[in-house]
């Protein structure tokens, strides 16, 4: 590799390492992008929903030119039981017109094609080049190594787009390992099918998709959910729950997966389809109070890498994109002042804290406790709504009085007091 210093390294090209790269090369930094995949997206997983508003402030006019699935003109909410799915539904057709609100994507598509931004901005983008470490100078980060003798490369800053595992912020004495209960393991399923075949059965009008998440059964009623989104000629499904919960019960996310998919409201969605991917991926869900360090002497970190996803809204790319704009920023501001330390570069965190990444994250922080301290959100509520549902909905002569005090005995099964704690709780969490 050349021997000279760059402005910046990006270490990851998925959505945070290229946007960062983007908003860079834009402003005339020079910036080289190391990728481990054999090419950006290649080892990229994700559901593959994209929203279209943070999208489009990235990268104006993507519509016309990226890859794209379904516009996602509906989103299900339904839980399962072990003979059971309930929930609720909300389409509309104005999720069908433009401005859409989201697509499915396919990351190994997108994220190649997203790449090719940075480098008409003048990034340059290299695959098959894993960092295994950091170059340090006089105290401070001053490049990578991909451990070959000529694999050094010197920058003013770099920045850690590394994922969801990111090892190097933890070489760079930016956080430690993330703790179990602060990630989620997800398996997922890239399932192939006939366009016609995934409108029939979704009931959708051709080229729109929906978006299902599930929980309760899909997950052994454990914290965490199943989805399914449709693409154009394919489903991605999937399941994850908190790492630690997983560990603890010794349940394992492929079995999880399969017993979903076995779910008998399931297996007519997937039926016939042939898995033609299949990867496992941790997704880092500490949130707001688990944030690391986010900016070192000549290092930030983005991303997935620093934590910054929002489970609840399923957002991460959208985050990890304006993290790396944010990030980007912060390094062109440094390269103006000619000062890459870490009271310099402790912009980018406040322009973090003044966007919605943070504001978000700092609104949902207590969602995932509330949830975790309760397992019986999702194992006893999902059980009492089905046993009300089938009772009112069997006609089996019992008098419509009968019935509902019938119901009224369900309700009763549960403890008063948990179920005002519960709802209390609820709305404490989201406020
Ligand atoms: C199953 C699943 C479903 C999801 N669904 C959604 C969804 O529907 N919508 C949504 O918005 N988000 C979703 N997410 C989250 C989303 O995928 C992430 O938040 C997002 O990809 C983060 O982007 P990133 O650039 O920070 O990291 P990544 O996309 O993980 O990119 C990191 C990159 O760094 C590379 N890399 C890692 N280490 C090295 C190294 N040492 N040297 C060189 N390169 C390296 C990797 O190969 C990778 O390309 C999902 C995640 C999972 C696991």
């Amino acid at each position: 590799m050349a021997d000279e210093r760059f402005d910046a390294i990006v270490v990851g090209a998925g959505p945070a390492g290229i946007t960062a790269a983007k908003e860079m090369a834009v402003a005339g930094l020079s910036v080289v992008v190391l990728e481990r995949g054999q090419y950006p997206g290649a080892k990229n997983v994700s559901g593959g929903i994209l929203y279209r508003h943070p999208t489009e402030e990235m990268c104006p006019g993507f519509e016309t030119e990226a890859p794209l699935e379904r516009p996602i003109v509906e989103q299900r909410y339904l839980v399962l039981t072990e003979d059971a799915m309930l929930g609720g539904i909300y389409r509309s057709m104005k999720f069908a017109e433009q401005p859409y609100n989201a697509y499915s994507v396919l990351r190994s598509e997108f994220d190649r094609w997203y790449a090719t931004k940075a480098e008409e901005a003048g990034a340059e983008v290299y695959p098959e080049f894993t960092v295994t470490d950091v170059l340090w100078e006089d105290g401070r980060v001053a490049g990578v190594t991909t451990g070959e003798p000529d694999g050094e490369l010197l920058a003013h800053c770099v920045v850690l787009a590394d994922g969801a595992n990111s090892l190097l912020a933890q070489r760079v004495g930016l956080h430690r390992e993330w703790a179990p209960i602060d990630q989620a393991l997800v398996a997922k399923e890239l399932i192939a099918l006939p366009a016609e075949k995934i409108e029939d059965r979704f009931a959708l009008p051709a080229g729109l998709g929906t978006a299902y998440e599930i929980f309760g059964e899909s997950t052994w009623g454990l914290l965490g959910y199943g989805f399914i989104y449709t693409n154009k000629e394919s489903i991605s499904i999937g399941t994850g729950a908190l790492l630690q919960d997983l560990i603890e019960t010794g349940i394992n996310v492929n079995d999880m997966l399969d017993r979903f998919k076995r779910h008998p409201a399931i297996t007519p969605l997937i039926a016939g389809g042939e898995t033609i991917e299949y990867s496992a991926h941790l997704i880092p869900e500490g949130g707001f109070d688990r944030l690391p360090q986010l900016y070192a002497d000549g290092a930030v970190v983005v991303g997935d890498a620093a934590g910054l996803v929002n489970p609840l809204n399923r957002e991460g790319a959208n985050l990890a994109m304006l993290s790396g704009r944010l990030a980007g920023q912060a390094i062109v501001e440094a390269k103006q002042r000619d000062d890459f330390s870490i009271a310099s570069l402790s912009r980018y965190r406040e322009l973090l804290d003044d966007s919605i990444v943070i504001k978000d994250l700092r609104k949902i922080r207590r969602v995932t406790p509330f949830a975790h301290a309760r397992p019986h959100l999702l194992r006893d509520y999902p059980q009492l709504a089905s046993d009300i549902a089938r009772e009112y909905l069997t006609v089996d002569g019992t008098a419509k009085k009968d019935k509902q005090a019938k119901i009224a005995g369900i309700l009763r099964r549960l403890p008063k007091k948990r179920l005002v704690g519960d709802a209390v709780g609820a709305v404490r969490s989201m406020t």
